[in-house]
């Protein structure tokens, strides 16, 4: 008789791995199939956010933004370092340590909740069966009550400038070069673009990222966006809008890339090329062909606003699905099928998801753009706040960027809320947390704020919105 679970999951990202434990906590008994390999030929769980993802790329973004302090900000504290070095190999193996305390994390979590946790690979067959093949085994059939479907996705390859695994690289190789390149090229200026050529710029490289794209960061609000190009510029990151790479040509050390901008076709050379366009929904080999999973155009599993497919009993989470590709989307859309399936109320508030990029300054916002809610046809009003007027953020030598809170002219709410600036990814927590409770602009202004903490630019551009900033012109 084959084995069986009330909940399959299918992957052990932050989407898939977060179901399967919420599940166990509700009772129900689960199992967690995974078939992630590193370089090393070892398997883990923890998806790409932990492997090859938001883990490895915080902590060499830490690493290579104290390197750029100890060289160009100590002294302004009047602390000289003479000759800081950077021992690359050392940096990797740190970030290799934290990877495996937080893979080795998920294996403990699943023990203590009874998850079984299954590496190899996993595939829905028909009647809620799912097929599991172990690494270098023989495959099983399994039974669920119901199965949830977490696999993921990949980095979009571009035709024209292949990976080949060692000049032309995806974000996951770019993590672990084990050398600084001299000249790197970034084809896309998007989240991944700006952080790890934010890190390989610190570290020494001479970084230019040809983005397509007329605005720079598109997606933000572009009062930011402004700000963030012009401290990338300041930092010497060669930033080339509106450039649409076409191809490459690869020489005995090194690659052309083509691009073509408003001026023609132009190109660069670069030691190195990290391809930053974008990730695809991965599904390859995830479902039997008699199993009519739907896909959109796109190639993005489709399901309702609850998460489920047109199949009776799954479910698909995380990057696999629309919205935003983000681990905190996933884990979220994971914990509420989760406490679906076990009969609880449960729904994701797409509304409120935090966007952080991790560069310097950090940029981090939630909910609507003022493009936007310009377009929305909505009355609204705006109030910013500069880091620069900020005890704290003086203190910390890290006074660049502003607070910005966007709230309707009619009944208050607040309807984005924008930073960029020091510790913006932990500041914009307050915003989530009053969007999620509906607050208006002066519940914020209300709140008291610890004094000094970099919290009050948050406080002070809420009061802003009405005129009523303490510490700044209110114009
Ligand atoms: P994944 O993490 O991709 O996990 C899917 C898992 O399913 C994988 O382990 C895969 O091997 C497995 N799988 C797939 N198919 C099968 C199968 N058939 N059988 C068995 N196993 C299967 N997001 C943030 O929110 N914050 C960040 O700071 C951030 N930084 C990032 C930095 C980089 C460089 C990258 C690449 C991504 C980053 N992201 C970040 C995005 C984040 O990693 C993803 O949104 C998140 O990992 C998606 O989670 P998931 O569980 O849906 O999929
Ligand atoms: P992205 O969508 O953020 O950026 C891709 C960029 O590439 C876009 O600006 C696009 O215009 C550009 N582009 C596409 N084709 C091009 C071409 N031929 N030439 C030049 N430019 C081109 O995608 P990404 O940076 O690859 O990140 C993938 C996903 O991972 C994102 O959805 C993001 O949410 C997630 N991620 C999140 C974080 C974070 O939360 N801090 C960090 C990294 C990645």
């Amino acid at each position: 008789m084959s084995k069986s679970y009330d909940v399959i999951v299918i992957g052990a990202g932050p989407a898939g791995y977060v179901a399967a434990i919420r599940a166990a906590q509700n009772g129900l008994t689960a199992a967690c199939i995974d078939e992630w390999k590193n370089y090393d030929g070892s398997s883990a769980f923890g998806g790409t956010c932990l492997n090859a993802g938001c883990i490895p790329s915080k902590a060499l973004l830490e690493s290579s933004e104290l390197y750029h302090k100890a060289q160009h900000e100590f002294a302004g504290h009047g602390i000289e370092i003479k000759g800081a070095k950077v021992d690359l190999a050392k940096m990797q193996a740190r970030r290799a340590g934290i990877v495996k305390q937080f893979t080795g994390g998920i294996s403990a979590l699943f023990k203590a909740n009874k998850v079984t946790g299954l590496q190899g690979h996993g595939k829905l067959l028909a009647g809620n069966k799912v097929e599991f093949t172990p690494h270098d085994g023989k495959p099983e059939v399994l039974q669920a009550k119901h199965v949830i479907l977490a696999s993921g996705s990949r980095p979009i390859e571009l035709k024209d400038v292949p990976f080949d695994e060692k000049t032309i690289v995806d974000s996951w190789r770019a993590l672990e070069f084990d050398e600084v390149p001299k000249r790197l090229g970034v084809i896309g200026a998007g989240v991944i673009g700006l952080e790890l050529g934010s890190v390989w710029s610190r570290l020494g490289a001479e970084v230019v990222l040809l983005e397509a794209m007329d605005n720079f960061l598109f997606m933000a609000d572009q009062q930011i966006a402004k700000d963030a190009q012009r401290h990338f510029k300041k930092q010497g990151m060669d930033v080339r809008l509106g450039a649409m790479v076409k191809g490459c040509s690869k020489k005995k050390s090194g690659v052309t890339l083509e691009y073509e901008d408003k001026k023609g076709k132009q190109s660069v050379e670069v030691d190195k090329v990290i391809v930053a366009v974008g990730r695809r929904p991965f599904t390859d080999g995830l479902v039997a062909d008699d199993v009519k999973i739907k896909l959109d155009k796109r190639g993005f599993i489709e399901v309702d606003e609850d998460c489920r497919t047109g199949v009776a009993n799954v479910w698909a989470v995380g990057d696999c699905v629309r919205g935003p590709m983000l681990a905190h989307k996933g884990s979220e859309e994971g914990v509420a099928v989760a406490d679906l399936i076990a009969g609880r109320v449960a729904e994701v508030n797409y509304k409120v998801i935090p966007s952080v990029m991790y560069t310097a300054p950090e940029i981090a916002w939630v909910g609507k753009t003022e493009e936007e809610v310009k377009d929305s046809g909505r009355a609204y009003k705006v109030g910013t706040f500069p880091f620069a007027a900020n005890g704290r953020a003086q203190a910390l030598a890290a006074a660049n960027g502003m607070a910005k809170v966007i709230a309707a002219q009619d009944d208050d709410e607040i309807l984005g809320v924008h930073i960029i600036g020091p510790m913006a990814g932990e500041l914009i927590a307050e915003a989530v947390l009053a969007m999620e409770f509906s607050a208006s602009s002066e519940d914020l202004q209300r709140t008291i704020h610890a004094h000094p903490s970099l919290s009050e630019a948050l406080h002070e551009a809420a009061l802003s919105a009405d005129k009523r900033a303490i510490h700044a012109m209110n114009k």
